[in-house]
């Protein structure tokens, strides 16, 4: 994968570079930085402090950086979120943004609310608007086609408010009437709205036009529809435009009205996102976790970060103006399950909860710590004055945003780890390479388990093959099946404890996948949405097993 995506090609698009190539080439890019203010002599010292932190595997930035950092292209963002103008010149310039950027690997986000809905009426033609979900069906085929020259198929997210009169329809659009295949979709959903369904009241739609009423509806109506679709298919998710906006760390700038492609990332119109995300494992000495260690990657990998803003190319004018104003950046965490595992503390338990947040309060604050510093030397953001950090009593900060958990898809699998916060899939599955061969992979932490308790038979091979579950491995001591439970045997609750507890410490959002076994009841669906807006969860997304027909990951049976 690593050659196949990320290492230089020549024009014949043979491999001309190593991975250790690679790896320079990113940490002199971002070093380049360091020139500005600190001359060469400067530069060539934070060059071999990243690419020391790069070589041990400590951190890898988001994907764009690695395939873009220190060639022509230069694009090292990989979450970008445009605004959708209610006209069809806005939204023709869009889609042709929205290519651009798709282009170099980034990922795009829309807010479709400010579109009149389907049947409205356009005053310049006398005909009617198509509305939101029609127009989106040309951003999915403008994605489709361009699909990144083959390496990155484009992703979207795609966003309706709760009051928009079309939300229904984007709500059945991918599960009944199968549109879109480039497209997250996500309904923008208020307290005021979860108020309404808890009450069992009506619920206005409104046509953003001309803010009047087109029709009232039960918001527990709404709701279901929601729920059953989750349940369906695991679309739409939700994001809770309140606990967003509580965490706008510049509301004076504007609203957060939507998220990047996944969801961890919420921004202003034209803000772009530089990630990375540390790999957790890798801190681990004994068995406890290097707490200094993780702290000063922490706060090398901010710098990396801040310096990514100078040297970034940015794709559009309006973005790099938008982007440098908030100088937001966002770093993560990758391997949670396997640094869970290596403690040897079950996935699910409060004891877990307690290591995710001990764990981000110490990245958050040595991000912050770094932030401050970078500030000392390079200034402050310059929205600074107008941000919430004054009333906090910070006198300056150079990120208006610090931290942000990825999914880390392609990331993790670079460094062989658990994709982000996430439970293990399955001890054993198969994997759906791009060329669509199915691979086997048995987890390697367990495999060396079985091998201490001597139980990594034949036999066993064989049931973990066919179940991928520990459980089915005849005398496996209860700790270790605690230990190495997987994403469908940990309870919904489980799951959104461990979202809670990362999200009280990240700036941005948190990108986790709240799994349901098969069986699981739409109710549990409805129980689930409640329960993250209760929580004060960002957003919430449910995949309920072989619900969707074809996934990346697959299980050789059904739990
Ligand atoms: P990676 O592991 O490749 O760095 P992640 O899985 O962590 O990426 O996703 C982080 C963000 O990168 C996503 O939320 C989205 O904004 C962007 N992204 C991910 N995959 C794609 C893709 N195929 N095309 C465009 N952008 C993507």
């Amino acid at each position: 994968m690593l050659r196949r995506r990320y290492l230089i090609r020549d024009e014949k698009g043979r491999v001309v570079e190593t991975p250790e190539r690679m790896l320079q080439r990113v940490a002199r890019a971002m070093a380049g930085a360091e020139e500005i203010s600190g001359g060469s002599a400067e530069a060539r010292i934070w060059e071999k402090r990243f690419l020391s932190a790069l070589s041990q595997g400590l951190f890898l930035p988001n994907s764009p950086t690695l395939m873009n950092a220190g060639r022509p292209l230069g694009q090292l963002s990989a979450c970008f979120v445009l605004p959708v103008e209610d006209s069809l010149e806005g939204i023709f310039e869009t889609v042709k943004q929205a290519a651009i950027i798709h282009k170099t690997g980034g990922g795009t986000g829309f807010d479709f609310s400010g579109l009149r809905p389907a049947g409205d009426q356009v005053a310049s033609t006398g005909g009617i608007s198509s509305g939101p979900v029609s127009f989106m069906q040309v951003f999915d085929t403008a994605t489709e086609a361009i699909k990144q020259g083959g390496v990155r198929r484009g992703a979207n997210m795609g966003i309706l408010h709760v009051s928009h009169p079309d939300i229904e329809l984007f709500i059945r659009a991918k599960t009944e009437l199968d549109l879109f295949s480039n497209f997250n979709l996500s309904v923008m959903v208020t307290d005021e709205f979860m108020q309404k369904v808890r009450a069992d009241r009506d619920w206005d739609l409104i046509n953003p036009r001309n803010g009047s009423r087109v029709r009232k509806l039960k918001a527990r109506g709404l709701f279901e529809l929601m729920v059953e679709s989750a349940h369906g298919a695991g679309e739409p998710g939700l994001v809770f435009f309140d606990a967003l906006n509580r965490g706008n760390p510049t509301p004076a700038l504007g609203r957060f009205n939507a998220t990047n492609p996944c969801g961890e990332q919420p921004l202003l119109p034209y803000e772009s996102c530089n990630l990375a995300s540390l790999v957790l494992p890798r801190f681990v000495k004994g068995k406890q976790i290097n707490y200094p260690a993780l702290e000063e990657a922490a706060g090398l990998v901010v710098r990396f970060l801040d310096n990514a803003l100078e040297v970034n190319r940015f794709p559009l004018p309006q973005v790099k103006k938008a982007t440098r104003l908030t100088r937001k950046v966002g770093l993560g965490v990758m391997g949670f399950a396997d640094l869970l595992i290596a403690l040897n503390i079950p996935y699910e338990s409060s004891r877990a909860a307690q290591v995710a947040q001990k764990v981000m309060k110490a990245i958050n604050s040595a991000a912050r710590e770094m932030s401050r510093d970078l500030a000392r030397q390079r200034g402050s953001f310059p929205a600074f004055a107008k941000s919430v950090f004054p009333a906090q009593g910070e006198t300056r900060m150079r990120n208006a945003t610090v931290t942000t958990l990825a999914p880390t898809g392609a990331l993790s699998l670079l460094m062989g780890c658990s994709a982000g916060i996430e439970p293990l899939f399955a001890l054993s599955h198969k994997r759906r390479m791009l060329d669509d061969q199915l691979v086997n992979e048995v987890n390697p932490a367990f495999k060396a388990r079985l091998a201490e308790l001597g139980l990594d038979t034949l036999q066993n091979q064989k049931a973990l093959a066919q179940s991928g579950l520990a459980a089915s491995i005849a005398g496996l001591p209860f700790k270790d099946r605690e230990v190495f439970k997987s994403a469908h045997e940990i309870t919904a609750q489980g799951h959104m404890a461990i979202q809670r507890a990362f999200q009280l410490y990240t700036d941005n959002a948190v990108s986790k996948t709240v799994n349901l076994p098969a069986r699981a009841p739409v109710k549990e669906v409805w129980q689930v949405f409640e329960q993250a807006h209760a929580m004060g969860l960002k957003g919430i997304t449910v995949f309920r097993h072989g619900s969707r027909g074809r996934q990346v990951l697959e299980l050789a049976s059904l739990p």
